[in-house]
């Protein structure tokens, strides 16, 4: 008999999302009237920017020509993509990247999820707390968490960096030696961010103790304060010890799309191997390239129509995250994040549970949104809202909450 991979198997219970719509259905279904507001999963809902519909339309027309057809694209992404990703994201920025060390993905999920890849099972990993469940579910595959502990509420081989109000949301380096940083920022699901000085410290810490971090930055876009790295690489030798990985969801609305990328510079090298080169074979192993349509509208992305629409949405969303944490701390709501990133997180209110809050919220609001305990332990009493719905709705659902 064959045998199956029992890492499946170790984890608890169903996916945050697939229960929260589980217990939205159930509701919907006992109160066919009640006009529900969503501002729970974290999918955009502006459409694509015009510029990107062009870009998107020609390239269609190209693959109606023989002249023009494009088949398997290239390994890595296509060069005009990876060209004005290293001058828009990094060039400018100042930091030192080149375009053999960009590789362009279906997203950023996949990326954060697959590139576990490069290490070997003993690997520790540490994780901020709460944050994107990807980067632990992903391990737990691959058999590098450990148990899940009910009581802890968290893997037993997994390094917490807890990341709450009373730390300000600031994790604390490790206190045993991990091997993989996962660091997410601006943070899902907290919102908030670390300084450049903080960052800077993360990266003395990785290269001191022989770790690797990897930097998710699909919220860069929304940074708005200075002072803050758009990119890990504005930290000095992180180029030694960082992978950074990029989305186009969250700035240009690919979400249904699909285009990300990640980084890996050559001078991360580990046993004699360099990470990039093993990334490069592994990209040519499974995957066959982003199509061209979407590379070609990803190149539209970078153009200054492109990003002055892809501020446009910033601006939208970001209006919207005001419009909720305002609302909450008028209402006397304990209110974190949504300056420099699209979500809103709350201390859930009377010590009550994240799941009680959510029950509570769905029930006398009608308004969903996602239990902080979902995202970690560290997450249990916390809530969070996102700003990516409507303005109307996020107007609507702080006029309900406040009322309750
Ligand atoms: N990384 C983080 C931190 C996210 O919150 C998300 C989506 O919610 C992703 C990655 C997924 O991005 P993509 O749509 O590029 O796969």
């Amino acid at each position: 008999m064959y045998k199956i991979n029992r890492n499946f198997a170790k984890f608890p219970g169903s996916y945050l999302f697939s229960t929260i719509a589980k217990k939205v259905s159930e509701y919907q279904e006992g109160h066919p009237d009640a006009k529900i507001i969503r501002l729970g999963i974290g999918d955009v809902t502006r459409p694509l920017p015009p510029t990107v519909i062009k870009a998107m339309h020609e390239a269609v027309d190209e693959m109606g020509n023989e002249a023009t057809f494009k088949g398997y694209a290239p390994d890595l992404g296509y060069g005009f993509l990876r060209e004005a990703i290293v001058a828009w994201d990094f060039k400018r920025l100042g930091c030192d990247i080149s375009t053999d060390e960009v590789f362009v993905s279906d997203g950023a999920k996949s990326d954060s999820g697959s590139i576990q890849e490069l290490f070997a099972a003993d690997n520790r990993i540490a994780v901020t707390d709460p944050v994107y469940p990807v980067y632990i579910d992903s391990n737990v595959i691959a058999g590098r968490c450990g148990e899940y502990d009910e009581k802890k509420e968290g893997w037993t081989d997994v390094t917490y960096m807890p990341v709450t109000a009373e730390n300000g949301f600031v994790p604390e380096f490790p206190k045993e030696h991990c091997d993989i940083i996962y660091l997410c920022l601006p943070n899902n699901p907290t919102g908030t961010t670390l300084t450049k000085q903080q960052l800077q410290d993360f990266v003395d810490y990785a290269r001191r103790e022989g770790s690797v971090i990897i930097y998710d930055a699909a919220y860069e876009a929304y940074i708005s304060q200075e002072g803050i790295c758009h990119s890990i690489y504005e930290c000095e030798g992180a180029r030694e010890c960082a992978i950074e990985i990029r989305s186009f969801s969250k700035n240009a609305g690919f979400t249904g799309t699909r285009l990300g990328y990640t980084v890996i510079p050559k001078d991360i090298i580990c046993d004699g191997m360099r990470l990039r080169d093993m990334w490069a074979r592994r990209h040519g192993c499974k995957f066959n390239g982003a199509p061209y349509i979407i590379q070609k509208a990803g190149a539209a992305v970078y153009t200054p129509q492109g990003q002055s629409e892809v501020k446009e949405l910033i601006d939208y969303y970001m209006g919207n995250a005001a419009i909720i944490r305002d609302g909450l701390k008028n209402a006397g709501f304990e209110v974190y994040g949504g300056v420099n990133a699209p979500y809103i997180w709350m201390k859930t209110p009377n010590g009550m549970t994240s799941w009680g809050f959510f029950d509570y919220l769905l029930a006398e609001a009608n308004v969903v949104g996602t239990p902080g305990s979902g995202f970690g332990p560290s997450g249990e009493g916390y809530f969070r809202l996102t700003a990516f719905g409507t303005k109307e709705n996020s107007e609507a659902a702080l006029e309900r909450i406040a009322a309750l």
